[in-house]
């Protein structure tokens, strides 16, 4: 019997922050490391944008601005595979997890994941809050023009309400 195994891919959004250190080296690297490692291919890579950080009680001027992007992948990893993978590349560029929305060298979150719903708190899919943040929205609309997010509709419908 000739079985052949099939690898199942799945279209994912990435979304890469940064706000310590050399951003742009770090943004280069983190994307090189998705594109070559093994199960992982990237598809599309936004335009990063400079955007002011967010503290939980909000927009912080003073602190160091972000540099913000979203990376489409192509992948036959499963969410919590692929979620493992950025976390090795968040640590592996040094990044220390402190107080909420802290400062950081690189976060590297799922945005969305093959259109999946999931409410586990290690891997909220589609990502909580992606639907109210421009820093995520305005990179993925240019990569993605008539992407969803699952259960909030059009996103470039969601930025426009943002930006209004
Ligand atoms: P935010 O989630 O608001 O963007 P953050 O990225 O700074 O904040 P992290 O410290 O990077 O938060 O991650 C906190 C936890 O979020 C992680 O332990 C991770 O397991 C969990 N998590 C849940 N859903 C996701 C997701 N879709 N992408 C990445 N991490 C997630
Ligand atoms: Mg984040
Ligand atoms: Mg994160």
């Amino acid at each position: 019997m000739n079985v052949q195994l099939r690898t199942i891919e799945a279209d994912a959004v990435i979304a890469i922050g940064s706000n310590l250190g050399d951003r742009v080296a770090t943004f280069e690297a983190a994307v090189r490391a998705l594109a070559e490692a093994d199960g992982v291919e990237v598809t599309a890579i936004s335009t990063p944008i400079e955007t002011v950080a967010v503290r939980p009680d909000g927009e912080d001027p003073d602190a160091p601005a972000y540099l913000n992007a979203v990376v489409l992948v192509r992948t036959s990893l499963p969410p919590r595979k692929l979620l493992g993978l950025l976390n090795d590349l968040e640590r592996e560029h040094g990044r220390v997890r402190g107080e909420r929305w802290g400062d950081r060298t690189l976060d590297l979150d799922i945005i969305d994941y093959a259109g999946r719903q999931s409410s586990s708190e290690d891997l909220t899919l589609p990502h909580p809050r992606a639907h109210e943040r421009t820093f995520v929205l305005r990179p993925w609309v240019e990569v993605a023009p008539e992407a969803e997010l699952p259960g909030r509709g059009r996103i470039a419908d969601l930025l426009a309400e943002l930006e209004r």
